[in-house]
């Protein structure tokens, strides 16, 4: 049966017609192949890739209801909304539903109205909906976040450990595609067992993401460079992620009382306060969401342009996860991280001290805790390199990538090499004269506060104040010394012990700089001062296409009105950069407007014809206003 060579030349037409997408992205025809001949698959891409088109083109070719798993209720309208103003029927099953909505979707399903129906995972026990599913021709099963069905990834749902059953519960087992952004080998292996996939074709696309720029600043005075980047990316909306929900509400006080449109999310707040603010983002109503990790899971807002973290996440899995929610539409956007090294207490804190998802043996708790502490090391490595950060990200997720991508803050930041010698010696020497007085060694912070001339309680305690190393470096920021100290940890001249309370001992080599003068140097940021960041050009991931901001802007009014008038977010009528394409090319005929990238038939037939004269106007001059 060559149905797949066939259906893919189908699917491309189809994805024109519905979505305005000329070709696929790498990964998507062969899945798409894939499921169309009958073929289950794990579809493993980052966040923004594409993952829908490869079950939505699917569920279009194929004869039958096409049922999607997906654990983001909140995700589950907006979907659904751009589906039907794609011109696609679709709807969806969970408990934000009342009764009425509930049996009127079960009734529209069973006579056939829908080509994709969304359902929670928990629906799948619902007698209701089982009994109407088992009477209908099921094409296609797509499980959306595969990997909460994993002990060993985020998000672990026990309700996506009964997919499987439900699935062979079917009169006809349909094709069932994972789909999920978790890229490590453990998870992908607990996906294909746990949900009992059948020779899946796997399908794993790199986890690059060209428009998105990387940059890691240190800093303890965190506010200021806050408000420095938010400047910097004025028009643009964008998400700052904190530790604790304390920080959320700290920092979207902060920002609101200096005339930010800000909004705030957390799982402390009531639901329908989180609801709303959640709708305000979507909805550009607010520009700037401060939230925790809570929020996100859920969101398709494809015209975020920035986030920044304002504390440093547990692991990189998250890290990337949530950063990745940046530049969905492809336009270039910014992902920054705010790192001072309070942020790895935290962490820390946050780890050893978790909720668990599900009771456990000790054995496996301890196991698992020393995975996340790993982790988290390979986190605060992230945040200390000097070397490509886009590099760092994608070998930790398994690839080969180049040395340098030449955009991220490291590779594009104005480093300069610095002789730090003499202060070496000040370091390394304050740990040998401190021990020699005390008769024991101490931990890293006690020296770098001796060195620095402070008047804690625990430096006058023990005498440290007449140690001649006293305040040598009062004029050096605890940043900067805190980053001279970690460079000699990681040349080796000296050591923390392992254990609870690590204290710093020399290495053997400290001689060699402490009495025959071997240099030692740093890699220095020029800019770590928020006045500096502000001039910071943003670079952009796009070849420069020629556009005229004027226009750009009137279509985005058109938009932001069209969108109102349709109850829908202004992303779901057209995209960021589907606009920028418009600008940039001008159509003038029906025809023109459907080449535009991201211009489908039955979005051009609703809003083509007030583009096209908006677009008319402004060519020939005439005002209009929006
Ligand atoms: P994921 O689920 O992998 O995070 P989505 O399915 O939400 O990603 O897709 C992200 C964006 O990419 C959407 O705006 C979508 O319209 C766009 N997109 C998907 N496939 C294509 C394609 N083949 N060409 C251009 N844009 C695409
Ligand atoms: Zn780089």
């Amino acid at each position: 049966m060559s149905r797949g060579a066939a259906g893919a030349g189908e699917c491309r037409a189809l994805m024109k017609r519905y979505f305005g997408h000329d070709a696929f992205r790498p990964g998507q025809e062969q899945l798409v192949d894939a499921l169309l001949s009958g073929r289950d698959v794990l579809g493993v891409m980052p966040t923004g890739a594409g993952k829908s088109m490869c079950y939505q083109l699917p569920a279009l070719a194929l004869p039958g209801l096409t049922l999607v798993i997906s654990p983001l209720i909140s995700l589950m309208k907006d979907q659904v909304a751009a589906l039907e103003d794609a011109g696609i029927p679709a709807a969806f099953l969970n408990s934000t539903l009342d009764g009425d909505a509930y049996r009127a979707v079960l009734r529209g399903a069973a006579a056939g109205a829908y080509r994709l129906l969304y359902v929670a995972p928990e629906r799948l026990e619902a007698e209701a909906f089982c009994g109407m599913v088992s009477r209908l021709p099921i094409a296609l099963v797509a499980v959306d976040e595969a990997h909460c069905v994993s002990q060993w990834g985020q998000d672990f749902r026990p309700s996506y450990r009964r997919i499987a059953a439900f699935v062979e519960s079917l009169p006809q087992r349909p094709p069932v595609g994972a789909f999920t952004a978790t890229a490590t080998a453990q998870v992908r292996e607990d996906i294909i067992r746990l949900l009992h996939l059948k020779n899946p074709l796997c399908a794993t696309t790199g986890f690059d993401r060209p428009n998105l720029r990387f940059d890691v600043i240190q800093t303890r005075q965190k506010l200021p460079q806050l408000l420095a980047l938010l400047a910097r990316f004025r028009e643009r909306s964008g998400i700052v992620y904190c530790a604790t929900r304390a920080t959320v509400e700290r920092v979207c006080e902060e920002l609101r009382g200096r005339g930010f449109q800000a909004a705030r999310y957390h799982a402390g707040l009531e639901d329908g306060e989180r609801r709303e603010n959640q709708e305000d983002f979507v909805y550009d109503r607010a520009r700037i969401m401060v939230a925790t990790n809570a929020f996100g899971m859920g969101i398709d807002k494809s015209n975020v342009g920035f986030v920044i973290h304002y504390n440093m996440p547990k692991n990189l899995e998250s890290y990337y996860q949530e950063a990745g929610r940046a530049g969905r539409d492809g336009t270039a956007a910014d992902c920054v991280l705010l790192f001072s090294p309070g942020d790895v207490q935290t962490a820390r804190f946050l780890i050893c001290n978790g909720d668990e998802a599900e009771p456990m043996e000790e054995s496996a708790r301890q196991e698992l805790l020393l995975r996340e502490l790993a982790r988290l090391d390979r986190m605060v490595g992230y945040c200390k390199t000097t070397a490509c950060l886009r590099a760092y990200l994608l070998e930790y997720f398994g690839e080969m990538p180049p040395k340098a991508c030449g955009s991220c803050g490291n590779c594009s930041g104005p480093f300069q090499e610095r002789d730090i010698t003499t202060e070496a010696q000040k370091i390394l020497s304050c740990v040998v004269r401190a021990e020699r007085q005390l008769g024991y060694s101490v931990g890293l912070q006690l020296i770098l506060q001796t060195l620095r001339g402070s008047r804690t309680k625990r430096v006058l305690q023990l005498g440290l104040d007449r140690l001649p190393t006293y305040g040598i470096l009062s004029q050096t920021s605890r940043d900067q010394l805190q980053r001279w100290a970690d460079r000699l940890l990681e040349l080796g001249y000296m050591i923390q012990t392992p254990g609870e309370y690590p204290v710093l001992r020399l290495t053997a080599a400290a001689g060699d700089v402490l009495f025959r003068g071997k240099a030692v140097t740093v890699q220095e940021k020029l800019s770590l001062e928020p006045e500096a960041s502000e001039v910071l050009s943003t670079a952009a991931a796009e070849p420069p296409i020629e556009l005229s901001d004027d226009l750009l802007e009137l279509l985005r009014a058109l938009r932001t009105r069209l969108a109102q008038e349709a109850g829908v977010p202004a992303y779901i009528v057209f995209s960021n950069a589907t606009l920028q394409q418009m600008a940039a090319r001008q159509p003038r005929t029906a025809a023109e407007l459907l080449a535009v990238p991201g211009v489908g038939a039955v979005k051009a037939e609703r809003y083509g014809h007030e583009f096209l004269t908006a677009i008319r106007r402004w060519c020939t001059g005439e005002e209009a206003s929006y």
